[in-house]
């Protein structure tokens, strides 16, 4: 199948060597591939958080049973490989260009659905008994050059006024007191919402849970081609083909876009990359002065994003690279290496456990995409989380469940409801964002934003 980055991206069948797989992997028993002709009302393509949520909410609050069709193991995707951030918010567009869109009253209600979307993590850990290791109280965004403490200070002005979201600023020095110390770190800004988590016991839990409460889950079990047999769709995979009523697609940065015509050129997937260190000592974390579990993000264009993990280890990320070979993983992990060595010089010389990667999901008009297809309504789609489904895919999936039982479409604020336009050449996307990451690096490291 025809595919945007490099084929290694898209071996299903070449474990993810994350940190997350060596602490906890996902035990695949009970999730073998589909091997027959089966029948099902919803089928659902994809088995990452929007995927296994739907089928958890559709067959936990809609009484339905649904399949799940996952192309490698249950997780291998986005959802078993992220830094488990849980926070907000799901979009690229700034506050002023989100309401100059989608007016105050949409903006209002996406934030809201964001903030929803994390209590509803909480909600599932709870209801389903799943144990994903939170951790961390609210998530931090640190000035990375002294004139980015002024965006923040409006930032946290427009979340408290407009979406009544709890924020606290602190200057360089009280954060240096709070947080950590750090040549990047000039006052910070600290969001009363989210916490972190460990991605893959969130899929297993969600994987689990949606089993227990009636759903088929297949994994090795990719899509290979998609067809309509008068009103039934049938999905057709290596071992067997499945006919259902209605389709779920939840394939985010997989997305396969010729499986569908609807899909062609509407994703645009870039890779996030995430190295780990071994767990640091407490000499190590006070030379950085380091002292808080929450989630953290920088102001730069190419954001880094780290936290401290619970047996200390340091986890940092970073977008970049646009190729998606194992030989272009290599160099963007020694250049991460080299990046936390100079963001946090007393960790430069700490070892490095793991480095892995998977792509994030964007879209044209920077925000996500859910809905079902106009001309087409028995398939409902749900992508485009722009770096942010922890929260937005678990979301996601319940508002698919709800969406493909007949809710009405406005059930979702406008500001991600419906396909997003197409990139105008979409063979041309990779050479758009390449330019755009360029400019970024520029914006951050010569010109100073
Ligand atoms: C390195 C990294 C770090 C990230 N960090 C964060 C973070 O800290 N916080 C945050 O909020 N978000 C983060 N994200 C984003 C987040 O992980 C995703 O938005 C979220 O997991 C999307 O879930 P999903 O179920 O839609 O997609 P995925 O979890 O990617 O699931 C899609 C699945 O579809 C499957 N698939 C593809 N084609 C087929 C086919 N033909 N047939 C069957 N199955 C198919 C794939 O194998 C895949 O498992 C990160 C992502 C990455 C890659």
């Amino acid at each position: 199948m025809q595919r945007l980055y490099h084929q290694d991206l898209y071996d299903f069948a070449r474990p993810v060597e994350s940190y997350w797989e060596a602490s906890a992997p996902l035990a695949q028993a009970g999730y073998g591939p589909l091997e027959d002709d089966a029948r099902c009302d919803v089928a659902v393509i994809g088995g990452g958080y929007t995927g296994l949520s739907a089928a958890l909410h559709l067959a936990r609050d809609h009484g339905i049973e649904a399949r799940v069709l996952e192309a490698g193991p249950i997780g291998w995707g986005a959802s078993g490989r992220n830094g488990g951030h849980c926070t907000l918010a799901a979009s690229k567009l700034s506050i002023e260009q989100m309401i100059g869109r989608y007016g105050e009253a949409e903006t209002k209600r996406f934030f809201a659905s964001q903030r929803e979307a994390i209590e509803l993590v909480d909600a599932i850990g709870h209801d389903e008994a799943i144990d994903f290791d939170r951790q961390g109280d609210g998530n931090l965004e640190v000035a990375h050059r002294p004139a980015a403490f002024a965006e923040l200070q409006a930032g946290a002005e427009a979340l408290q006024r407009l979406f009544g979201l709890p924020t606290r600023l602190m200057t360089r020095e009280a954060f240096a007191e709070q947080g950590y110390d750090s040549r990047e770190q000039f006052g910070a800004l600290h969001v009363g919402v989210g916490f972190g988590l460990h991605p893959l016991k969130l899929a297993a839990g969600l994987a689990e849970a949606a089993r227990r409460r009636g759903a088929r889950i297949h994994g090795r079990s990719a899509v290979r081609a998609w067809h309509r047999e008068g009103g039934r769709h049938r999905l057709v995979t290596a071992g067997g083909s499945l006919q259902a009523e209605r389709v779920i697609l939840a394939t985010n940065g997989f997305t396969p876009e010729q499986l569908h015509p609807a899909f062609v050129g509407r994703p645009l997937p870039a890779l996030s990359n995430i190295v780990t260190t071994r767990p640091l000592t407490a000499e190590e974390l006070a030379a950085q002065r380091w002292q808080n579990e929450c989630p953290t993000t920088n102001t730069r264009d190419m954001l880094f994003y780290y936290r401290l993990l619970p047996d200390r280890r340091f986890l940092f990320g970073a977008r970049g690279d646009t190729r998606g070979d194992l030989g272009s993983a290599g160099r963007m992990r020694d250049w991460m290496v080299r990046r936390l060595g100079e963001v946090f010089p007393a960790w430069r010389e700490v070892p490095i456990s793991h480095a892995w990667r998977g792509p994030i999901c964007m879209t044209r008009r920077l925000t996500p995409a859910l809905g079902r297809l106009e001309d087409e309504p028995s398939v409902a789609f749900g992508f485009g989380y722009h770096g942010n489904g922890v929260n937005s895919a678990p979301w996601s999936g319940m508002m698919l469940a709800r969406l493909i039982t007949g809710a009405p479409l406005d059930e979702v604020p406008a500001v991600m409801r419906g396909l997003p336009p197409r990139f105008p050449l979409p063979a041309l996307r990779l050479w758009a964002l390449r330019a755009a990451y360029l400019y970024y690096r520029l914006r951050d490291d010569v010109l100073g934003g």
